[in-house]
């Protein structure tokens, strides 16, 4: 129970039946959450909740990528304690799917760099890496070259929420993967008393705000993103909390800065990591 003082039998609009299925196992959405075009339906049977965004979508402009620019040190320095706190470590030849401006790469040892393949939508972030890092990043899976495959490791750093299908990337995945490969998912954490939150924030409209729609699609805790992953052949090997990268200076003030301790408070735990394996 979050700071809010949340009971188990939260205030919530009437629960209805949305069009939407869930893309995990199919079962019919109940509606959990709304705000203007926005919902958001949970899937009774594995607890996974997507947002309904009325079409609507982030755009991952010059801006997203010049904050994440400025980041640079603190973002690499982030994955290089997420990387020693993994259970397993990870194998060459390895895929980050979501590379960004390849900051994760910059935080790999030396002995994973050369055999490393990027997978990056953003053409304006590829043509970045290309030139700062002198590395080609794939626009999608299916273009990468067979010739890098199957992969021994696979790394999802904040991409899986987003995505609009997350069972069909995982399935994409894993038939690129070796048997006994690492798959490495990290995510927000977004369980249902989060939406219960957001339905409090209403009145002021900053529920949205609060769970990130339109940017992310599906909302996970550690056992909705388990029955993802055995319903897309993978067999969870383990999972962690984790910490995020640390709020840069100028966000400590304003708005933003109050949504996040928000979250920080009905959450307790920011994001998690889960590492799979191929069921062969
Ligand atoms: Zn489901």
């Amino acid at each position: 129970m979050g700071a809010f003082g949340l009971s188990a039998e939260p205030a919530l609009p009437r629960a209805r039946e949305s069009q939407g299925r869930c893309l995990g196992c199919g079962t019919l959405l109940e509606e959990i959450w709304s705000e203007e075009e926005f919902s958001a339906g949970l899937c009774p049977r594995c607890g996974l909740i997507f947002s309904e965004t009325g079409g609507a979508a982030t755009d991952y402009d010059e801006n997203y990528f010049h904050n994440m620019m400025r980041s640079e040190r603190s973002r690499v320095e982030h994955f290089r304690r997420l990387l020693a706190g993994l259970p397993h470590p990870l194998q060459s030849p390895l895929l980050d799917v979501g590379a960004g401006l390849g900051h994760f790469l910059l935080a790999l040892p030396p002995r994973l760099r050369p055999g490393a393949t990027l997978v990056e939508p953003s053409g304006s972030a590829r043509a970045y890496m290309e030139r700062a890092l002198g590395i080609k990043a794939y626009p999608d899976l299916e273009s990468v070259s067979t010739e890098r495959m199957p992969f021994a490791a696979v790394t999802l750093w904040d991409v899986l929420a987003h995505v609009p299908d997350p069972r069909a990337m995982l399935v994409q995945i894993r038939t690129r993967m070796q048997n006994g490969g690492a798959l490495v998912i990290k995510t927000p954490h977004h369980p249902r008393r989060l939406f219960t939150a957001a339905s409090l924030l209403r009145p002021i409209k900053k529920g949205r705000s609060l769970l990130h729609i339109p940017s992310m699609r599906t909302h996970f805790t550690p056992s909705s993103l388990q029955k993802l992953l055995a319903a897309a052949g993978f067999q969870p090997l383990s999972w962690q909390w984790v910490s995020e990268t640390p709020l840069q200076p100028r966000a400590w003030f304003g708005k933003s800065a109050l949504l996040h301790a928000a979250r920080r408070i009905v959450l307790l735990h920011i994001s998690f990591i889960v590492t799979a394996s191929p069921v062969s």
